[in-house]
């Protein structure tokens, strides 16, 4: 890992915590920017008390405030909501667009997503609609949008201009290349779970399952708790 600045991007509050905390708190325990992006706030996907009486901006209000306070838990520097309605998320331009404003203003080395290159179809959680597409949409903003002017010049205008991410990593447990090794953070990964508590009430009843998910994750290599990617470089 030689990445200073990284960028983590996902569909809605909660998923970047299950997937990479562990690795999001190493990293910045050792000094690396991290940021997170998230582009639906989960209003739908809402689970917490009162659920039905709630409007959908206090829905929002309540999963982004959890979203926020997890990151602090592992030291993420700032976390950027593009507040699209959940469940409707699509590969469009427009969210293209929005990802390569926020990857231009960041400016990671590293750029991590879900893969859009799970075919499955093995979980419903996992291929949910709004993680499919935000997989294609991280996907096309990196290459070639991000690190060309001539998409979207309108950018220019905000006085952002390309910017070239080396390297992406793809949330996958079909063909990883990529182990970190969280057995010193899965701690922290927990506390930071915790915080969202409109969908995780319980969080030590989750505990045991998250263990048994970072053995096999780290079991290729070895390690007793990991997260793992499939990482691939962007061209230059
Ligand atoms: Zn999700």
């Amino acid at each position: 890992m030689n990445h200073d600045r990284i960028l983590a991007i996902a569909a809605h509050p909660d998923d970047l915590d299950f997937r990479l905390a562990g690795s999001a708190a190493l990293w910045a325990r050792e000094g690396r920017h991290v940021e997170y992006l998230i582009c639906t706030s989960g209003e739908k996907g809402f689970n917490g008390d009162g659920a039905s009486s709630r409007s959908i901006e206090e829905r929002r209000a309540i999963r982004e405030s959890e979203q926020r306070a997890a990151a602090r838990v592992v030291g993420v520097k700032e976390v950027h909501f593009l507040r699209h309605p959940d469940g409707e998320l699509a590969n469009t331009l427009g969210l293209r667009r929005s990802l390569v404003r926020i990857m231009r203003q960041v400016k990671p080395s590293l750029v991590i997503s879900d893969d859009p290159a799970k075919d499955t179809y093995d979980s419903f959680y996992g291929y949910h609609s709004d993680h499919r597409a935000i997989g294609q949409a991280v996907f096309d903003a990196l290459y070639p949008a991000v690190g060309n002017e001539n998409f979207f010049p309108e950018l220019m205008e905000e006085g952002l201009g390309p910017h070239k991410p080396k390297e992406a990593y793809f949330g996958s447990r079909d063909r990883p290349d990529t182990w970190i090794d969280i057995s010193e953070t899965f701690d922290l990964k927990v506390k930071a779970l915790a915080c969202h508590k409109s969908q995780i009430p319980d969080i030590e009843k989750l505990i045991p399952e998250l263990r048994d998910w970072g053995r096999r994750n780290g079991e290729a290599k070895g390690l007793e708790c990991a997260e793992s990617f499939r990482s691939l470089e962007v061209p230059q």
